[in-house]
C-alpha cells in the first residue's frame, strides 16, 4: 500500500530552516521562519503565560476530556476578545489557526460543496495547499502591488467584483502574511461594501491580533465584518499573540443568525469529532486564566506591547538605514507594513545572492521576518539589499 505514495513537496520555510542550520558562518542572520524573537534572537515564553503555568500545576486536578467545542470560558474569553460582545457566534476551539482555518473550510464545504474560495495573491501558503487537499474550488484576487509593495486595491476590487453570491472570501484580519501590506480602514468598508454587493461570505483568518497596531486596532477590521454580515468564518491563532506556538491553540467562531446557532454550533461540534475529537486543552486553559485574571492580563498586555513596539523600532530603523543608502525613499513601505512580515521587492537570484553571499536568509519571495533583525543587523541587512542591487 504505502509503495504507491508520492514523495509530497518540501515546505520552502522548513527547507530554509534547514539550509541554515548547516551554515557555518558565524555572521548568518535567519530572517525566514515565522516566530518572534526578541533582541537575543530568542522566542521566549511570555511572563503571564509562565505565571498561569505555574498556577495551573497547583489548581489542576484532573486532566480528564474537555468537551468537543473545548472549555466555554476560553471560547467565551477568545470571542470577547476578538469581537466583544456578540450573541451570534458558535464556537470551537482548534489545535492553533491552522486547524481551524481546516475545521472553516470543512464547514463549507459540508454546507455548500461548489463554493469558491477566494485568496489574496499572494496569501500563506497553507492557505491554497488545504483547500486543494478537500478538493475544492479556489480563486484569486490580486492584493499585492509590486511596484510599490502597497496593497493593489484598485486590482483587488476589480477583482472581487468577480465573486459570485455564497462564495467564501478569505481576508486577513491584520498584518498580511507574507506581504506586510495592510488596507486601510476605508479601504476594508469599500471591501465591505463590495462583498455586500455580491452576497459573498466572509472568512477572516487572524493569526496576529495584537502585531499590528495594537490588540483592539488590530481586530477592527473583523468587527467591521462582523458588523457587516449575517455570516461570517473567523479561524483566530493564539501562536502569536500568547507566543505559545508549540501548544496548539486556536479558535473557530461562526457568527451567525441566532436562530441556527444551535445547529451550526452542533456542526462545529461534529467536525471536531471527526477529525480529533476533543481540541488541545493546555494551551486554552493558560489563555483562559491569563483573560479572565486582571492583573495576569495587564501584565500579559504590557508584554505584547514590546513585542509590537520592538517591531515597529526595527521597521523604522530598516526604512532609515535604506533611505540613507539608496538616497531614495523606496523602501519607506518598510515602516508602513504591520505584523512580523514584510516582503521586500527583491528578485528570487537577489535573494539568492543575499544567502550566498551574505548568509541572509528570507523566503524565495523576499519576505523578511522583521523580528529576526535586531540593532546590530539592520545595518548589515541594508547594506546587503544595495549590494545585491535592491
Ligand atoms: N494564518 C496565518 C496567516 C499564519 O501566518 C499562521 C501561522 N504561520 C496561521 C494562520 C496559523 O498559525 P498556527 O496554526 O501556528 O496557530
Amino acid at each position: 500500500m504505502l509503495e504507491a505514495l508520492n514523495p509530497q513537496p518540501q515546505d520552502k520555510i522548513l527547507q530554509l530552516i534547514a539550509l541554515y542550520r548547516e551554515d557555518k558562518r558565524t555572521t548568518k542572520i535567519d530572517l525566514g521562519v515565522g516566530v518572534y524573537k526578541d533582541p537575543t534572537g530568542l522566542t521566549p515564553v511570555m511572563r503571564a503565560v509562565k505565571a498561569a503555568e505555574k498556577k495551573l500545576w497547583e489548581v489542576e486536578t484532573t486532566k480528564t476530556y474537555t468537551g468537543l467545542a473545548g472549555e466555554p470560558a476560553y471560547n467565551s474569553a477568545l470571542v470577547k476578545m476578538i469581537l466583544g460582545e456578540t450573541d451570534r457566534a458558535a464556537s470551537v476551539a482548534t489545535p492553533g489557526g491552522t486547524g481551524a482555518i481546516r475545521q472553516a473550510l470543512e464547514l463549507v464545504k459540508l454546507a455548500t460543496p461548489g463554493a469558491t474560495v477566494w485568496l489574496s495573491a499572494p496569501t500563506w501558503p497553507n492557505h491554497p495547499s488545504i483547500i486543494k487537499f478537500l478538493g475544492m474550488k479556489m480563486a484569486e484576487y490580486r492584493y499585492f502591488d509590486a511596484a510599490t509593495c502597497g496593497v493593489d486595491f484598485e486590482g483587488m476590487k476589480a477583482d472581487l467584483a468577480k465573486v459570485a453570491p455564497g462564495d467564501v472570501v478569505l481576508l486577513h484580519g491584520c498584518c498580511h502574511n507574507p506581504t506586510g501590506a495592510n488596507l486601510t480602514q476605508a479601504q476594508w468598508a469599500e471591501t465591505v461594501a463590495i462583498l455586500q454587493k455580491q452576497g459573498a461570505v466572509p472568512f477572516v483568518d487572524l493569526a496576529y491580533q495584537g502585531f499590528g497596531d495594537g490588540l483592539e486596532e488590530d481586530a477592527a477590521a473583523t468587527r467591521l465584518i462582523a458588523a457587516s454580515f449575517p455570516e461570517v468564518l473567523i479561524a483566530a491563532s493564539c501562536s502569536k499573540n500568547f507566543g505559545i506556538y508549540r501548544e496548539r491553540t486556536g479558535i473557530l467562531i461562526a457568527l451567525t443568525s441566532p436562530d441556527r446557532k444551535a445547529v451550526v454550533q452542533g456542526n462545529l461540534n461534529f467536525l471536531n469529532r471527526q477529525n480529533f475529537s476533543f481540541p488541545p486543552d493546555h494551551g486554552a486553559r493558560l489563555v483562559t486564566m491569563i483573560l479572565e485574571d486582571e492583573a495576569l492580563t495587564a501584565d500579559w498586555k504590557a508584554e505584547l506591547e514590546e513585542v509590537r513596539l520592538n517591531m515597529l523600532t526595527l521597521r523604522q530603523s530598516l526604512a532609515d538605514a535604506l533611505r540613507k543608502l539608496t538616497n531614495s525613499d523606496r523602501y519607506d513601505f518598510v515602516a508602513t507594513h504591520r505584523g512580523m512580515f514584510s516582503r521586500l521587492g527583491l528578485t528570487e537570484a537577489q535573494v539568492l545572492r543575499l544567502r550566498e553571499e551574505h548568509a541572509i536568509y528570507m523566503v524565495g519571495d523576499s519576505r523578511i521576518n522583521i523580528a529576526g533583525l535586531n540593532a546590530q543587523t539592520v545595518p548589515i541587512l541594508a547594506q546587503a539589499i544595495v549590494a545585491v542591487g535592491g
